[in-house]
């Protein structure tokens, strides 16, 4: 059943977040736009994206910014050939 936020649906914390960090990757989301963190929905049950608030706290360790930051720049990279 789609969810009337008309937002994806994610099945647990752990996908979501995971799929936050392959869209900041593949996306370039300036300082401060973008969804920056996932919530547990109260209509679905689903977790969603938010892009407001703080961002999570994943996103700010170290080694999943700087994950982010090879993978973009390998992306950068392919995107030329
Ligand atoms: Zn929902």
């Amino acid at each position: 059943m789609k969810c009337i936020t008309g937002k994806v649906e994610h099945d647990s914390e752990e996908i979501a977040l995971e799929v936050l960090i392959k869209n900041r990757i593949r996306y370039d989301h300036r300082e401060g736009s973008g969804p920056i963190d996932v919530y547990q929905c109260a209509e679905c049950a689903a977790w969603h994206f938010t892009s407001s608030g703080p961002p999570a706290s994943v996103l700010q360790e170290e080694e999943v910014i700087e994950r982010i930051r090879t993978e973009k720049r390998l992306l950068d990279w392919s995107d030329k050939f």
